[in-house]
């Protein structure tokens, strides 16, 4: 395996690749079994003629939140240890200074699904996720991409990008990866206290039962309020927001032919957990 630290080393490293097909798994480090997951599925994708590459960057643009930013774990050896057990060919770990002018002053807006979940809470989040994955799908020239359903929005945002800007790569949509307790797997979640680790499962328990209730013709309504209820009996939890959409629009109306989205962001603690759920009437 490879590390490349400037986009010369990756550009370098890709020009005799060309051709081939090469598929790529974007992160931002502190790495965990969610992250190892898309990378197999990679290896997988791309077989034995085919590139692997992944990326460990973590965007400041994409930070609303400098407190979140600076706490952000990162774990450079472990991650690279991931990255080889999983069949990485080569890994992109750039600097902030490597990966962005000091004066850049190009901005990736998208405006619809953006509005909406995590987008209006985290104001510029998306427009830096944006940003950032199109300079990587640049630099990269990826035939594949893989991105994990755990930041659903995002990997929404991302098909409308790629969809909207002609960008030709074929993006894969992951399953979440969970703890054995329910909870998703994110690189956040070493932040937890331990009440909140120990109360963290409730969100998957909570979605499941909605996706139950949901198959079985409950009303959307009453489907989110069981989510709400069971979030809020939680001591020291904050929901962000309990929300059902349509799964590709991300807004509502949501239409008991389409598949729907339960979506879920809530602070335990100094920690915001985001996870979801597809429905479908059964
Ligand atoms: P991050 O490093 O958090 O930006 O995540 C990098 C990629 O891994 C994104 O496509 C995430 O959606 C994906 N990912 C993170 N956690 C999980 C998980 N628990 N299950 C599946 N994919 C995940």
């Amino acid at each position: 395996m490879q590390t490349a630290y400037t986009k010369d080393e990756l550009r370098a490293f890709l020009a005799p690749m060309r051709g081939r097909r090469i598929v790529f798994v974007p992160t931002m480090g502190a790495l965990h079994e969610g992250h190892a997951t898309l990378m197999r599925q990679a290896r997988s994708l791309a077989g034995e003629q085919g590139v692997v590459v992944s990326s460990i960057f973590l965007n400041p643009v994409q930070f609303d939140n400098a407190g979140d930013l600076a706490a952000y774990p990162q774990t450079p050896e472990a991650d690279l240890e991931i990255c080889r057990t999983c069949g990485v060919d080569v890994v992109f770990m750039p600097t902030p200074d490597v990966m962005y002018c000091a004066d850049r002053s190009m901005v990736m807006e998208e405006n619809h699904l953006s509005t909406v979940l995590c987008g209006a809470s985290r104001p510029g989040h998306f427009a830096g996720v944006c940003l950032v994955v199109s300079k990587l799908f640049n630099l990269v020239q990826p035939t594949d991409a893989i991105f994990g359903k755990k930041d659903y929005q995002q990997l929404a945002i991302l098909r409308r990008m790629v969809r909207d800007l002609d960008i030709p790569v074929q993006l894969h949509g992951a399953e979440i990866v969970r703890e054995a307790d329910g909870l998703a797997l994110s690189s956040r979640n070493v932040r937890l206290l331990p009440q909140h680790r120990a109360a963290a499962p409730q969100i998957c328990r909570s979605l499941r039962a909605a996706a139950a209730a949901y198959a079985a013709g409950s009303a959307v309504e009453s489907v989110r309020e069981s989510v709400v209820s069971a979030l809020s009996a939680i001591d020291g939890v904050r929901i962000d927001y309990v929300e059902i959409v349509d799964a590709e629009t991300l807004h509502t109306p949501v239409c008991d032919n389409r598949m729907a989205l339960l979506a879920v962001a809530a602070w335990f603690g100094e920690v915001r957990l985001i996870d979801n759920i597809e429905l479908v009437r059964a």
